[in-house]
């Protein structure tokens, strides 16, 4: 019953000594040394319309055996009630047949203990045992009694699409569905019982969840947090929830750690993120991203007073490349030139499409110079370009004109802001693009424009 009514961690102890006084009792009833049990029972025929049996008990049966019972039937009888007055519904029906079964022979072995009504020769408990077994029978038939809403509950947990993992104060592993089993790839037999640093050590991330700092996990409130668990196929997303398991009575036994599959929705997420902040024909950082990056830069150059380029580009005569070859052959151009970027930048390099076939590329940690040799080098690279785009249609010479500028940490008294920037490094574009077009332009503060590549 205590187990029944939510008591199941029933100490040692305690279940010792309810089990000493039946288990002694049986050797006894049977051997009946000293005539403990009973002294002369002898039966009778012909009073009654059956035989009587006069037990004629002895002292363990009145002292120990029958005060034992009624503690053990009260003991049991307020744990129902109590179970009655907290449950719902079910559980209160459930209860209700249960404690009427209990109570029933009680009462009935009362009577007769006591000889209230003169009845010494007859034991009503026996009959009302009968009675006491059909509501037995009818809660375990039609309400399921002991069974159905732990069967059900355990059944769902095993079905359950998320993984579910149990462990006890001390960290064991106590329960894993089959779902936990699929996930981590452990086989239940072999991990229960073990220690958790043990049975999941493949399994780090999740690890640092169920071992964390016990206060944290011994809050009255469900944790819940987003863990990534590495698979042979892949990293695997998951919401955890880390919920405490307490009695009724709110003593801490472990936890149940729930884990929802979110991977889907992660994807989803990064996709949209993606879509957000590329460029779908270049897959380059597209305006606004480019804009956000970059003045997160600057302000990382301002603040440790690191050299910073700017580098803007743009495709020469590129019209003429879409009159002539078609605007398909302008965007696998464009294309190519985001490729090529790609290939020649650095990391650390942030390169958008900031127009039509206008690029920006900001170059963190790089001085004018350096800049202009990786635009000198780009603008080489692209004048070979036209070898790729043969396949496309007839041989077309495609060059790009390319204006640089360097953050300037003090330019009349405070740095430069983008838009400065931006200014200076578009001036040198234009100037590259009046001197003739293929060529590097870096806008010089002291010197003015000047070519450079
Ligand atoms: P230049 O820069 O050397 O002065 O000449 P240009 O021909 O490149 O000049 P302009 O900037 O006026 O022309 C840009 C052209 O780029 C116009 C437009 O049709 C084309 N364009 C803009 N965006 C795209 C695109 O996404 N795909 C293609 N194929 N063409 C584009
Ligand atoms: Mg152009
Ligand atoms: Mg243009």
């Amino acid at each position: 019953i205590r187990r029944y009514v939510g008591l199941f961690r029933v100490r040692g102890a305690i279940t010792a000594a309810i089990w000493a006084i039946p288990v002694a009792t049986v050797p006894i009833a049977f051997l009946n040394p000293w005539h403990l049990f009973r002294g002369n029972p002898s039966l009778e025929i012909g009073v009654a319309p059956f035989a009587l049996l006069h037990a004629d008990y002895g002292p363990w049966y009145w002292w120990i055996l029958m005060p034992f019972t009624f503690l053990v039937n009260m003991a049991t009888l307020t744990m129902l009630v109590r179970g009655i007055a907290r449950g719902d519904r079910l559980c209160r029906l459930q209860h209700g047949l249960l404690t009427l079964a209990f109570l029933l022979p009680l009462i009935g072995n009362l009577l007769y203990v006591f000889d209230v009504v003169g009845w010494s020769d007859y034991n009503p408990a026996v009959g009302l045992l009968s009675i006491s077994c059909l509501l037995m029978a009818l809660g375990l038939f039609r309400y399921g009694l002991f069974s159905i809403v732990s069967m059900a509950r355990e059944k769902v947990i095993e079905e359950l699409a998320d993984a579910v993992i149990v462990v006890d104060r001390r960290g064991r592993l106590v329960d894993l569905n089959r779902a936990a089993e699929r996930l981590l790839a452990v086989e239940r037999g072999e991990c229960l019982a073990r220690p958790a640093e043990e049975g999941l050590k493949v399994h780090p991330a999740l690890l640092d969840a169920i071992v964390e700092p016990t206060a944290a996990a011994r809050a009255a409130v469900p944790l819940r947090r987003d863990i990534t668990i590495d698979l042979p196929e892949g990293p695997s997303h998951h919401a955890l929830t880390c919920a405490p398991v307490t009695t009724r009575r709110g003593e801490y036994l472990g936890r149940a750690l729930i884990l929802h599959d979110i991977s889907e929705r992660v994807k989803l997420l990064e996709r949209t993120r993606e879509m957000a902040e590329r460029d779908d024909l270049t897959g380059l950082c597209n305006r606004r991203h480019f804009l956000d990056l970059t003045a997160r830069e600057l302000e990382r150059a301002q603040r440790y007073r690191l050299p910073l380029s700017f580098l803007l580009l743009d495709v020469d005569h590129f019209k003429k490349v879409n009159d002539t070859m078609g605007h398909q052959a302008g965007d696998e151009l464009l294309r190519e030139l985001a490729d090529l970027f790609r290939a020649n930048l650095r990391s650390s390099d942030i390169a958008g499409r900031v127009g039509g076939e206008e690029f920006a590329v900001v170059l963190p940690e790089t001085d004018l110079d350096s800049a202009a040799e990786v635009a000198g080098r780009l603008r080489e690279t692209v004048e070979s370009l036209r070898l790729r785009l043969d396949t496309l249609g007839d041989p077309t010479l495609v060059t790009v004109s390319m204006g640089l500028a360097e953050f300037n940490h003090q330019s009349r008294g405070r740095p430069d802001d983008f838009r400065t920037l931006y200014e200076r490094a578009d001036r040198a574009l234009y100037e590259a693009k009046a001197s003739g077009r293929n060529m590097v332009v870096a806008s010089k503060e002291e010197s003015g424009l000047r070519a450079v590549g």
